[in-house]
């Protein structure tokens, strides 16, 4: 089935960049249409508990609750939100074609994509239910919570050892645990880490268990790759630190994208490989990876989606 309008501008994905770019065009009398994920409604902050970075909540405030103002916000102007997934997308034409998960086809003459990422888990029980109390996979975001705690990080890159330089300034220790013999980040970071007082290596190592008591993390039980021993390490943060993956396997072969599958952009502006194609968020952003890098690049999105529309006309 084919929706017979055409609309200015739709977006995919309900985050921060989702809503604003929503916000944006609704406010710019667009009427957006968003598909927003049939089952992660409200995007990556909605896994969290409190938010305290987030500009205009002095008292900080919780992840799901600010996506439900967001969404309410851009309602408010008129976005119309659709809780399903876009499983095909053809950007290529003049009019842009989408498929939602009921198989209707819509049409679009500018799309802005805002799928975000997703951090890799290590698939372990209670790790998701964990999320929040105990395990993060962003230092910046809940660094904060953990001062004067022991704290474990996992991985052996340069996210992994920048968590660890930057956890150390609150926490009482922080343990590095990395399942090979030696760590792949660059020498500069791995210095700066080994040179850090409060922070120790555990090599050859993963993490075989999560321990909860109280719905909180009180400890991870670690297994030599080698031996198999296993001992356990007292912590009440874990900071899970090996890598993200953008959501843009859609639009592979159709959209340019590097070497780690972000989307790539003409930057300062939200431009794709493609005209009418814009996008937001982490699925373009590697470096930032916040709700309001992910807002702020959401509303570029939306005034370059309306530009591009005014220079049509
Ligand atoms: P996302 O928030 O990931 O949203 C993308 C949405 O698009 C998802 O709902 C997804 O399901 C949907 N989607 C994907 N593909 C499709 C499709 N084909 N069709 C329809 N929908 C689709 N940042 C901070 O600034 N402060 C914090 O305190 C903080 N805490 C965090 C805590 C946790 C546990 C996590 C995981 C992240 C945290 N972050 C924090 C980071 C922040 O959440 C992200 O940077 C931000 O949400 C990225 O926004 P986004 O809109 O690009 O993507």
């Amino acid at each position: 089935m084919t929706d017979n309008s055409i609309r200015e501008v739709i977006v995919i994905g309900s985050g921060p960049a989702g809503y604003t770019a929503a916000l944006y065009t609704a406010r710019a009398q667009l009427k957006p249409l968003l598909f927003g994920s049939s089952i992660f409604v409200g995007g990556s902050l909605t896994t969290t508990t409190e938010v305290e970075n987030f500009p205009g909540f002095p008292d900080g405030v919780d992840g799901p609750v600010l996506m439900e103002h967001m969404r309410t916000q851009a309602e408010k102007f008129g976005a119309q939100m659709v809780d399903d997934d876009i499983i095909e997308a053809d950007l290529t034409g003049d009019i842009k074609l989408l498929t939602d998960s009921t198989g209707t086809v819509h049409r679009a003459r500018t799309v802005i994509i805002a799928t975000g990422s997703g951090y890799r888990k290590l698939g372990l029980p209670r790790e998701e239910e964990l999320s929040g109390r105990g395990v993060s996979w962003c230092a910046t975001c809940d660094g904060f919570f953990f001062k004067g705690h022991d704290i474990a990080v996992v991985g052996g890159g340069d996210t992994a050892m920048e968590e660890a330089t930057f956890l150390s300034r609150f926490a009482r220790s922080v343990t590095v645990i990395h399942r090979r013999s030696a760590l792949r980040a660059s020498k500069v970071m791995q210095n700066r880490a080994f040179a850090d007082d409060k922070i120790s290596f555990i090599f050859d190592s993963e993490v075989a268990e999560i321990k909860e008591s109280g719905g909180k993390l009180v400890g991870v039980v670690l297994r030599d790759v080698f031996t198999d021993a296993t001992r356990d390490l007292d912590v009440t943060g874990l900071f899970i630190a090996i890598g993200h993956d953008p959501r843009s396997e859609l639009f592979a072969g159709q959209l340019d994208l590097d070497s780690a599958g972000y989307i790539k952009v003409a930057a300062p502006s939200t431009r794709t490989s493609l005209p009418g194609v814009f996008a937001a968020g982490d699925v373009v952003d590697h470096t930032y990876r916040q709700a309001i890098t992910a807002a702020g690049t959401g509303a570029a999105a939306a005034l370059d989606a309306e530009r591009h529309l005014a220079a049509r006309k």
